[in-house]
């Protein structure tokens, strides 16, 4: 397993991430991928993000994944992960490796790989690249002073993050509820260049701060498994909404501690109801199976929804 050599770097850094990796040295194929979470019906936001993904794919003469997000065993259901299937088919997106089809990559589908990710969790494990915490969300909210009006999680405080190349000093036996939290280098800037927004940067330790990388209900996080995946199955260009650009810049900080070359990144912009909000999973109406019952064609969609 390869591992960088320094996983504790100085503070204040900065660091062009990706945006440079594959076609630097020689051309790979494109291969993009689309990745879709069956927590509900797939709505307009994700027709347009998963559209261009195939465009790209398409445009580059490359080949095309569809994989299954399915780690949360709460909110994922089989009954989406169907309807996910079909109505992308309908919309006329075409894969040439997924659950349905197979590739030199199964299995599409996370939940089944739930043994690479651990294996993965060890190697971090090992180099301390992330460290046990039992605080759970409530701690992390009560501990911050200010109010959040975001919504989004607060900054890790740090409680139980251990000095830099020491271990945890509490006994992780008798702690029922233990998540395992990335170390994010405090202060160091993280630069990308997306191929759709231009030059990204996002300073670790206050754009977003220790992330869960296990959770306490031994359930990977998204960033580790998209993370896995992406580099597993050879994907050179991530296409994905622009809500996930935190993420990414999180996801970039994994490639390095794993001693892996991250894929270049295209961040789609998010299509927005006419109140000028986001659309969200709650929006039935505006989902793609709702729309093609009530005899919305899917020429339709792509010419008056998809910028
Ligand atoms: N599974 C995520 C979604 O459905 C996409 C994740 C990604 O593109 O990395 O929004």
């Amino acid at each position: 397993q390869q591992t960088p050599e320094a996983p504790f770097l100085p503070a204040g850094r900065t660091v062009r991430m990706a945006g440079v990796g594959h076609g630097t040295t020689r051309m790979k194929t494109y291969r993009g991928r689309i990745a879709p979470t069956p927590t509900g019906l797939l709505h307009l936001g994700h027709a347009q993000t998963f559209w261009i993904a195939r465009q790209r794919a398409r445009q580059a003469g490359g080949k095309l994944v569809y994989r299954s997000e399915d780690l949360d065993p709460q909110r994922c259901k089989v009954e989406f992960s169907n309807a996910a299937l079909e109505d992308l088919k309908w919309l006329g997106i075409d894969w040439d490796e997924g659950p349905d089809s197979g590739g030199d990559h199964a299995p599409y589908i996370q939940s089944q790989r739930i043994g690479r990710y651990r294996e993965l969790l060890e190697t971090l494990k090992g180099n301390r690249m992330v460290y046990p915490c039992c605080c759970s969300r409530k701690d992390v909210w009560d501990a911050v002073i200010a109010p959040h009006e975001t919504g989004e999680e607060p900054i890790y405080p740090g409680t139980c993050r251990p000095p830099p190349g020491q271990t945890s000093t509490f006994e992780i036996g008798g702690v029922a509820r233990l998540n395992w939290r990335f170390r994010v280098p405090s202060a160091e800037t993280i630069l990308f260049q997306d191929s759709c927004l231009g030059e990204q940067s996002f300073t670790a330790g206050s754009d977003f701060g220790d992330f869960v990388f296990w959770r306490h209900d031994d359930v990977p996080s998204y960033q580790l498994a998209v993370v896995a995946d992406d580099h597993d199955m050879g994907i050179t260009e991530v296409v994905r909404g622009e809500d996930l650009l935190k993420c990414t810049a999180r996801q970039l900080l994994i490639y390095r501690a794993l001693g892996w070359i991250a894929p270049t990144f295209h961040h789609c912009p998010l299509v927005t109801g006419e109140d000028g909000q986001r659309l969200a999973k709650r929006h039935d109406s505006l989902s793609l199976r709702a729309m093609r019952e009530a005899g919305v064609s899917p020429e339709m969609i792509r010419s008056e929804f998809i910028r």
